[in-house]
């Protein structure tokens, strides 16, 4: 057998309905809708396109299930999220395979993001029987306090295409470990993962009812009635500020519980006092890991004055040689971008800051041939007023912008309502611990261009967002305090 037909059959093997009961079935509609392998633009797979009336029916059963699920011993859950862990590790290359025909990245990078993905599953699994309470006594000593953890009842996850894998099992991994039922809803463009996730967790153990599938090509059809359902007591998503907004909007109704991992805009800082060599390797990682398609992603570069030029010149001579391709064909390392809009979408922000005054250093245009491929982009002399200075890129761009000192990087760095994550080098370690304090970011890297780590609480402020996934408070996301208050009677 070629590898392309080891490939179908694999992908063939996928469930491709609903996963509802801890049963695959068809959507109520019976209409389905197709998932397209970005590189070749090929039809990959067909899949059951749910609506209205499968959700109400998924979130039903998750709230049916919510009490039983919530009574089973924390080892128990613990076992499932470890037993789930080694099977997508055995499983790696397969998982591997799905992620790069549905996304498009290449191979290498997709076998990361199982890693990656997997490790949730471990860390959440040693996370599960640790969940603490408290006990103290009031001031006047009178009263006993004792306060524990329940989980907060059945969840809506919803989830983006870029991580397909790894976005899915850092809100499971902690709904598991804590105790809750879910419904969840993965991107309609790169659904095939998540599917074969539902068969690995039941494989693993999970009861039926406790996690729910249901994917939709109108996501809002099938969301907004679990948001409205009343049975929902929390929503974790991730994906863009503005549909974050509109499910924040929708979650005030029933007053739930919100975790919201949203957009970005990083700075990235190159001071003259860095390792060229490790900021250009950084800004290697930070920008075109996934394809720059990544809320992590290097949005805008800003080297000081003194070493721009040779930044630039580095940069563009690493990004020149890559090899853009179909991610399944060995040595590639930059695959398409995950649909025609989004070409689309990166060609105007380039056009937009070449008509301000960049100079292309190298790339500035889409691939001709089938797929779609942007060419690796950099750009300098950005002027600070253009759209991708504002807006996330999400494309292999990257538009360096010249600096003077530290004060007006900081004030440039900081104007946005984003505030997910950044990136600085320099070898001053007094700056290194300032910045911390002066960027207004959730996460920072300081001489690296990649912070994402199952142990790391992984989350933003302002307009990127609430709440943490990840760490040792990604499980607090899933549980509520319940406080007891008892007389304290001394004999
Ligand atoms: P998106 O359009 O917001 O989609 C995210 C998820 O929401 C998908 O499952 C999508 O379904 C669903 N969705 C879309 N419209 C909806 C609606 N009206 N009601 C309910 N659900 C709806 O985001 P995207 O463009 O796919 O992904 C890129 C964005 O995600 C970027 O802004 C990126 O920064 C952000 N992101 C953030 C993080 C983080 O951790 N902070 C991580 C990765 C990505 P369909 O896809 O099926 O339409
Ligand atoms: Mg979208």
């Amino acid at each position: 057998m070629t590898a392309a037909t080891d490939t179908r059959d694999l992908i063939a093997s996928v469930p491709t309905d609903l996963f509802i009961d801890g049963e695959w079935v068809p959507a109520a509609s019976g209409r389905r809708c197709d998932v397209i392998n970005p590189a070749t633009e090929a039809v990959i797979a067909s899949i059951a396109d749910g609506g209205p009336q499968d959700a109400v029916r998924a979130i039903d059963v998750a709230a049916v299930t919510q009490h039983s699920w919530a009574q089973t011993a924390p080892r128990a859950r613990s076992e499932i999220l470890r037993r789930a862990y080694e099977l997508m590790m055995d499983r790696q290359e397969q998982l591997a395979t799905i992620i790069t025909a549905e996304m498009g990245k290449p191979l290498a990078e997709a076998r990361g993001e199982v890693t990656y993905a997997a490790e949730f599953f471990r860390w959440f699994s040693e996370e599960a029987v640790r969940i603490g309470g408290d006990a103290t006594l009031s001031g006047d000593g009178n009263t006993r306090i004792i306060v524990t953890k329940a989980p907060v009842g059945p969840c809506v996850l919803v989830t983006p295409w870029n991580f397909p894998l790894a976005m899915g099992t850092r809100k499971i991994g902690p709904a598991i470990a804590a105790g809750c039922t879910m419904v969840f809803k993965p991107a309609h463009l790169t659904p095939l993962s998540s599917f074969a996730l539902a068969d690995i967790l039941t494989e693993a153990g999970l009861p039926a009812g406790v996690l729910n599938v249901v994917c939709s090509s109108d996501p809002g059809s099938v969301v907004e009635p679990w948001m409205r359902s009343g049975k929902a007591r929390k929503v974790s998503f991730t994906g863009s500020t503005a549909v974050g907004v509109r499910l924040l909007e929708q979650a005030s109704e029933h007053v739930m519980r919100s975790s919201m991992e949203l957009g970005g805009n990083a700075p990235f800082i190159v001071f003259d006092d860095a390792d060229l060599d490790v900021a250009v390797e950084g800004a290697m990682v930070a920008k075109l890991r996934n394809m720059g398609e990544a809320c992590t992603a290097a949005n805008r570069m800003f080297v000081q004055r003194g070493v721009a030029e040779e930044f630039a010149r580095r940069l563009a001579a690493r990004m020149s040689e890559l090899v853009v391709g179909d991610g399944m064909t060995d040595g590639t390392q930059v695959g398409p971008m995950i649909e025609p809009k989004a070409v689309d979408k990166v060609t105007s922000l380039v056009a937009d800051a070449t008509g301000r005054g960049a100079r292309v250093v190298c790339g500035g245009e889409p691939l001709e041939s089938a797929g779609y491929f942007y060419a690796p982009t950099v750009l300098t002399d950005v002027d600070p007023a253009s759209d991708l200075m504002s807006q996330e890129i999400f494309g292999p761009v990257a538009p360096i912008i010249p600096f003077d000192d530290e004060e007006q990087v900081v004030r440039l760095a900081n104007d946005t309502p984003w505030g997910l994550v950044g990136y600085a080098f320099t070898q001053d370690v007094e700056r290194a611990f300032r910045l911390q304090e002066s960027i207004e970011v959730g996460m920072l890297g300081i001489n690296t261009g990649l912070v994402s780590n199952p142990a790391a609480p992984f989350g933003g402020i302002k307009e990127s967002g609430l709440g943490r996934e990840g760490g040792r408070t990604g499980i607090e996301e899933f549980l509520e305090l319940r406080y007891l208050a008892m007389p304290r009677t001394r004999r």
